[in-house]
Order: structure tokens, then C-alpha cells, then sequence
């Protein structure tokens, strides 16, 4: 289908010095530049939960010709560069399976009829029973959130780029791991969620819901799982800087006008406060990366509060001056089922992280085999 294919692979030259300082990035294509079949070749195509028409392979590169790119064992910090940008990709990926399972879940639930309304007691579609309105907020206001958020970084990330502004890149670098763990651990909850207001339907094919969920499972395993971003977050953005950026961010999160999911927000304000502190004062390791996944949670749920608390701000200030009443009005709306259903959770996050790391490592290994 293509001329010639690339692939960047990361390897080692023999005489490479031990670990992740001897890897060098190497270009290897199918075809030479004399034309000829270089050696590497594909051995088989992988059975996935989803992602069907992505055709993950197995490569095999025996004794192909590759070339290196830029420097002899500087591959690791070269596929940094690309990481990043990845790894913010697969976060946005999170957001829009997320919308797209909500967008399928609005419209089934406003078309299936199926019980009686509690109030007028007549045959009504189901978005009108409040568990399914539940889940239909769940879905539209974690996705808002997590959109915004993303926007934000992607914001920064220009800005930094264009203007050479540390602060900036220090803010980015502090969200991607939050937008690529937070934004596809809850893509999947999302997906699901929209599985469940199908309800049999949706565990069955025809719907198509259920694929929504199997696209979304690999996006907490590829470009690093949530485990490895919760541990880049905590070590490299939180411990390294003892906790600055994290602090300044907190600050501007403080300034946001007063709005319907202040008092939530100022909360998980002090929450992630809280686990910051503990993690820059912590001297187990431990300890400190026990709780670094609820931790990214947390710093998903509290970001994602301060974008639906401007966003609230600003529909409010708004809402005088417009055609556009309804939309501000769901705008507002959304943000308080937000601070009421999600934001809440910051607090209990927080107690996880600074006071539950010691029964996660309670059990000896043995004792996990005891029936
Ligand atoms: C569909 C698909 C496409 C892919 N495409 C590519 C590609 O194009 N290029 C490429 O290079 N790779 C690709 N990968 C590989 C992918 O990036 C890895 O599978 C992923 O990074 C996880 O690594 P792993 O499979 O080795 O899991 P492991 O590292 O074995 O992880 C197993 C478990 O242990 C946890 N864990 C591991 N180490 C630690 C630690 N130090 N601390 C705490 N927890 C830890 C993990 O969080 C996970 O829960 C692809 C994978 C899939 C499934």
C-alpha cells in the first residue's frame, strides 16, 4: 500500500555501555535506498481486545541493516521528545471515545421507552427515569472536564513553544501524565457507563457501545500505563521540583471567581495541598508511590474542577448578555453535578494517598496465596 515503510526501532550497538545509556534509535526501512528488501518483517498480526482495525504486529528486524538517528545511546531521550506529544495524544483519545460513547448513550436513552415516569406515571423514554439522567451527567460533565483540561495543556504546550516560557512547559509537563492517565482511566469509565444505559443492548453487539469500551481499554496501557504515569507524575514532576509547579498551579486555581462548585473545588484544592506536602516530605518510596495512582486521580478529578469552575464563572457572568441562555445555563448546570458527583471525591483521594499506603504492602506474598 506504501512505497516503502519505516520503522524507528530502539536497539543497542554491541559495544553499548549497560542499561538505558546504551540505547540508540535506529531507522529501518523495508526497502534500502538501493531498493533492496532490507530483512525485517512482520511475523504476525496481533488478536486484541479492540482496536480491530489497527494492525498491531510483531516485527522481527533479524539481522536487518538500520541506520542511527542523531547520536550513538542518546535513543531514550530522543523518543522523549516523541513520548510526550504520544502520550498527550492517547489522553485526547480517552476524551473522545468518552464523547462519542456519551453522543451514542443521549441518543439511545431519548428513543427507548421503557418504563413509567415517577411523577405522571405514562410510558416514558428512559432519559426521563433520574439513573439514567445519573450517568448521562456522569458522562457529559467528566468528558467536558477532561476536554477543557486538555485544551488547556495543549494551550501551554504552544505557548511554551512559541515563547520560550518555562512556566508554561513546566505546567504542561506537569498535566500530560494527569491528561493521558486521568483523561483514559476515565474515558474507559465513561464507555462503560454508556454499555449500562443500553443495558442488554449494549452488552450485545448491535449497538455498538461495547466497542467504544474495548477501543478504550488500551488507552491505560500504551505510551506507559497508568502505573508509569502515576509514577512520572509523583517522582519526576511532584518529588524533583519539591513540589513548586504543583504549588503555582494550585494557586491559579485558587483565583478562579466565585462559581457554583466553589466550595468542592476549594476542598480538592487542599487535598492535592495535602498530598503534595506528604509526597515531598516522604522519605519511604514506599509509601510514596503506593498511593501515586490514586494520586493522579485526584489531580484529574481537582484540574477538571477548576476548568468546569471557570467555565461556570464565565457562563454565569454571561448569562445576562446572551441568545445563548440554555447552553450557559447547562454549562452551569453541568459544573454543579461535577462539583457534587466528582470533585467530592478529592478529599477521600487525599486520605488514600497520605494514610492508606501502608495496608497496600501489608500482605507478605505468601499470604496472597492463602485460601
Ligand atoms: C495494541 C498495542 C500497540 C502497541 N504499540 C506499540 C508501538 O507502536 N511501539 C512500541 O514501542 N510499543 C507499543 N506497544 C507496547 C506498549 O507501549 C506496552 O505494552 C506498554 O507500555 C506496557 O508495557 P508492558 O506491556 O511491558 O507492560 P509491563 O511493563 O509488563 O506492565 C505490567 C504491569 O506492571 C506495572 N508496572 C510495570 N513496571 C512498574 C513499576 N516500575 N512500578 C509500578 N508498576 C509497574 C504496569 O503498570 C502494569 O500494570 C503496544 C502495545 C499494544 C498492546
Amino acid at each position: 500500500m506504501a512505497e516503502n515503510i519505516v520503522h524507528l526501532v530502539l536497539a543497542r550497538t554491541p559495544d553499548a555501555p549497560e542499561g538505558v545509556k546504551g540505547i540508540s534509535l535506529f531507522v529501518v526501512p523495508k526497502f534500502l535506498a538501493d531498493g533492496k528488501r532490507n530483512t525485517a518483517r512482520c511475523a504476525s498480526i496481533e488478536h486484541k481486545l479492540g482496536i480491530h482495525a489497527s494492525p498491531t504486529a510483531v516485527m522481527v528486524y533479524d539481522k536487518a541493516v538500520g541506520y542511527v538517528v542523531g547520536e550513538e545511546n542518546r535513543g531514550l531521550e530522543y523518543m522523549f521528545i516523541m513520548m510526550n506529544a504520544a502520550r498527550f495524544a492517547v489522553g485526547l483519545e480517552g476524551v473522545a471515545i468518552a464523547e462519542r460513547a456519551f453522543q451514542r448513550a443521549l441518543a439511545y436513552a431519548r428513543e427507548r421507552m421503557l418504563g413509567r415516569d415517577l411523577v405522571e406515571g405514562k410510558t416514558v423514554p428512559i432519559i426521563r427515569h433520574p439513573d439514567v439522567r445519573r450517568m448521562l451527567m456522569l458522562m457529559k460533565s467528566q468528558t467536558e472536564a477532561m476536554r477543557a483540561l486538555a485544551y488547556v495543556t495543549a494551550a501551554a504546550l504552544d505557548i511554551a513553544h512559541k515563547l520560550k516560557s518555562e512556566k508554561h512547559q513546566a505546567f504542561a509537563e506537569l498535566m500530560i501524565p494527569v491528561v493521558k492517565g486521568w483523561s483514559t482511566e476515565t474515558g474507559i469509565e465513561v464507555a462503560s457507563l454508556g454499555v449500562q444505559v443500553h443495558g442488554g443492548m449494549g452488552f450485545v453487539e448491535e449497538t455498538g457501545a461495547a466497542q467504544y469500551l474495548r477501543d478504550a481499554r488500551i488507552t491505560t496501557i500504551y505510551e506507559g500505563t497508568t502505573g508509569i504515569q502515576a509514577m512520572d507524575l509523583v517522582g519526576r514532576k511532584i518529588s524533583r521540583d519539591g513540589g513548586r509547579t504543583a504549588k503555582a498551579w494550585l494557586e491559579e486555581v485558587g483565583k478562579v471567581p466565585s462559581n457554583v462548585l466553589s466550595a468542592q473545588l476549594a476542598a480538592g484544592v487542599q487535598a492535592v495541598s495535602d498530598c503534595v506536602d506528604f509526597i515531598c516530605g516522604s522519605k519511604d518510596p514506599l509509601a510514596t508511590f503506593a498511593g501515586a495512582v490514586p494520586f493522579l486521580k485526584l489531580m484529574g478529578i481537582v484540574a477538571g474542577g477548576w476548568q468546569m469552575a471557570r467555565a461556570a464563572a464565565i457562563a454565569q457572568k454571561n448569562l445576562s448578555m446572551t441568545k445563548d441562555k440554555a447552553f450557559l445555563e447547562a454549562k452551569i448546570a453541568t459544573a454543579k453535578f461535577y462539583g457534587e458527583h466528582v470533585l467530592v471525591q478529592a478529599p477521600g483521594l487525599r486520605d488514600t494517598v497520605v494514610k492508606g499506603s501502608a495496608s497496600v504492602m501489608a500482605l507478605s506474598e505468601e499470604q496472597f496465596l492463602a485460601a
